[in-house]
């Protein structure tokens, strides 16, 4: 078949995302949405800007949604930038920050749209394997020339690297960018936006989809310096100057400056991994310490593929990756106290 496209794209593995069922009464455990919903102000907010501002193009600099991300981490607006969910941030940063020349590190195992990125944007990089115990270990990043990128906590271990770990590998590379895709960090981490006054080279990607419960929004954001959200405002403005809808903006806003619910609900599912773990262990699953708002659990007898199929005959989705060394692990979101009930009725009867 001939193709009218060509070069490197018709050689890109795409990245495949979690399934998004049509059937209506699954329980889905399987993308780490938040099981909350959004705070009731956001959709209060969405509700005005949907009567008065939809016949106008949106604020191209998205001022004020920056400013209540700003506020919220006392950071000055212009070390803030915004895009529609992190995965289209990610994408400016790899795109602005990162090259060909130099290879840039990230762990073995972690986000799966890392090396997408890198093959769209030719940019050379080496994985590094985790430790046994599913670690990042600082020692193996130092002097790392085109840059290093990982999530903090891990995905999809769930696994948290202290702060005190991250200024350590900051002290070891001064030179090049230091990205810290931060999607999961408010189930239990400590954010590193503490340390970018400090380290001019450090940027953190934070999402919205997960800790304020607004995935089908779209909403994400890097904090750093002001010149290197410059170099990520270059990139964004080749592509679309009207980077967040006038809906999303307002839920935003909102969703930054209701403290109380995101408190509240995040503290709510950090209960109920607790519970959820505890049930594991006593199913006989091993379970990775977790720091996000899904675990990552592998059962001593019974193969994770044959339990995630069960799983599902049963209306539950969870995620199982096939990649060598966590093939024997399934990726389960932290729901509802009933759905995690039933996730651990069912796995009852399975393992
Ligand atoms: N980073 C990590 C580690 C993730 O797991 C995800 C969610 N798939 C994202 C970024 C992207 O989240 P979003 O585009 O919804 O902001």
């Amino acid at each position: 078949m001939s193709r009218f496209w060509s070069g490197f794209v018709k050689d890109l593995d795409p990245y495949v995302p979690g399934e998004q069922p049509k059937l209506a009464n699954l329980t889905k455990l399987n993308t780490n949405e938040n099981p909350y919903g959004p705070s009731p102000k956001v959709i209060e907010a969405i509700r005005m800007a949907a009567s008065d501002r939809l016949r106008l193009y949106p604020d191209p600099t998205s001022t004020e949604l920056r400013q209540a991300i700003g506020d919220f981490y006392q950071i000055d607006t212009d070390c803030v930038f915004v895009g529609n969910g992190s995965d289209e941030v990610l994408g400016h940063v790899f795109n602005a920050l990162f090259r060909h020349e130099a290879p840039i590190l990230f762990p073995e195992i972690s986000y799966s749209f890392y090396p997408v990125y890198c093959q769209l944007y030719q940019i050379s990089y080496n994985t590094v394997p985790l430790s046994d115990t599913f670690a990042i270990n600082v020692d193996d990043y130092s002097n790392v020339n085109g840059g290093i990128i990982f999530p903090n906590p891990n995905a999809p271990t769930g696994c948290l690297l202290a702060l005190a770990d991250i200024e350590r590998l900051l002290q070891r590379n001064t030179d090049s960018v230091v990205v810290i895709d931060e999607a999961y960090i408010d189930f239990g981490g400590e954010s590193a936006v503490s340390l970018v006054k400090t380290y001019p080279n450090l940027l953190i990607v934070q999402t919205m989809s997960k800790s304020r419960s607004l995935a089908g929004m779209r909403i994400g954001y890097a904090i750093g310096q002001p010149d290197l959200i410059e170099a990520l405002i270059r990139v964004k403005d080749s592509f679309n100057s009207y980077p967040v809808d006038s809906l999303a903006s307002a839920a935003g806003i909102a969703a930054m400056k209701d403290k109380a619910y995101f408190n509240e609900t995040c503290q709510a599912v950090i209960d109920e991994r607790n519970k959820v773990v505890a049930g594991l262990q006593e199913l006989g699953f091993d379970v990775l310490p977790s720091a996000a708002n899904f675990v990552f659990a592998s059962h001593k007898q019974v193969d994770a593929a044959k339990i995630a199929a069960g799983l599902r005959k049963e209306g539950i989705i969870v995620r199982h990756f096939t990649k060598p060394r966590i093939d024997q692990f399934l990726r389960i979101s932290i729901g509802t106290a009933g759905e995690n009930q039933q996730l651990l009725s069912v796995l009852d009867t399975l393992v």
